[in-house]
């Protein structure tokens, strides 16, 4: 393993962490509760690495386009933010739950306000923002372009048969939907917020356009190049801190303390990270552990992190 550096070799490290993954037999479980994700083939495993002004550098399956899930929880958000602006926070919390991703409990006690906007009901009141005044259809396509703008890439699309899969099944969502709603936490007919919802989690990508898209992140909130920032560098920094704090749900103090990469994670098995001022990330292997994380995408990230020191507690 090539070791740690002011400019790490990221070709060389990318290679020899997709090799070792490729290898490991232990791989984790398919997410089954959403049937059209179950048929997913533990077997794969991607990594791509956009540094800051530079072109991406990829390694294993990087180019094979997977469910997003809820790492598209990061663009709504910022979307949102862009929207309503910090009148967000008076309809979602900014604190870790503690609790699985689809916890109903703790949303009874608190009274139909979400502990923040990376779970499920967080994430439910704010395509409720995003969806605003609009039909499903409307937001769903001008979702779909936000993403390929970030991304710089038009071939990007939601996979209609996961979509249409956790329609049918989304029962818990809608128990968590119809809640906040019965709190006052909803301002349209559930069923219009859960289309948004559910085909924005079923938006796919690659690593490497994951990896694209989230560039802005990484650089105060502006694409290279761009006059207009895609969102100001405070709400950038605003929405790392939360990915810090929330992005991987109830294993969100663990990742920060083996990996220290700001990150989100998605039942599809992948994880975006964002190293500001240096680089975004996307690893994705389908399996996950028992926390609904990607065993192998994490493990990918707490090597990539010692390889090249870009923990953001530490100083290079
Ligand atoms: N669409 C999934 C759900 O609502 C997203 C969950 C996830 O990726 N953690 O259950």
């Amino acid at each position: 393993m090539a070791r740690r550096s002011h400019k790490p070799d990221l070709e060389a490290i990318l290679d020899d962490i997709a090799d070792r993954m490729a290898s490991e037999s232990e791989r984790g479980k398919v997410a089954d509760y959403i049937p059209e994700l179950a048929k997913a083939n533990l077997n794969r495993f991607g990594i791509a690495v956009v540094p800051i002004g530079g072109a991406p550098v990829v390694a294993g399956d990087a180019d094979e386009p997977f469910s997003v899930q809820s790492i598209v929880k990061v663009f709504t958000l910022t979307l949102a933010l862009e929207r309503v602006g910090s009148g967000i926070w008076a309809r979602v919390g900014r604190e870790p739950s503690g609790d699985p991703f689809n916890s109903i409990v703790q949303l009874e006690y608190e009274h139909g306000i979400p502990r923040n906007p990376f779970i499920n009901p967080g994430a439910i009141v704010v395509a409720d923002i995003i969806l605003g005044k609009r039909e499903p259809q409307a937001a769903i396509e001008e979702f779909v372009s936000l993403c390929r703008r970030f991304a710089c890439d038009e071939s990007i699309g939601i996979d209609a048969d996961v979509a249409a899969s956790e329609i049918a099944t989304g029962a818990r969502n809608r128990a968590l939907a119809h809640f906040m709603a019965a709190e006052g936490n909803l301002k349209n007919p559930v069923e219009d917020v859960l289309e948004l919802y559910f085909n924005q989690c079923a938006v796919a990508m690659s690593c490497r356009q994951l990896a694209m898209s989230a560039r802005f992140l990484a650089s105060a909130g502006r694409l290279e190049g761009d006059d207009d920032p895609i969102i100001t560098a405070e709400r950038a920094r605003r929405i790392v801190a939360l990915m810090v704090t929330c992005g991987l749900y109830d294993a969100s103090g663990e990742f920060a303390f083996r990996v220290g990469i700001p990150a989100k994670s998605g039942v599809g098995g992948g994880i975006l990270g964002v190293v500001p001022g240096r680089a975004s990330i996307a690893a994705w292997c389908p399996g996950l552990d028992e926390k609904g994380n990607s065993l192998l995408a994490a493990r990918a990230f707490e090597e990539l992190a010692r390889a090249t020191g870009w923990s953001i507690f530490g100083v290079l």
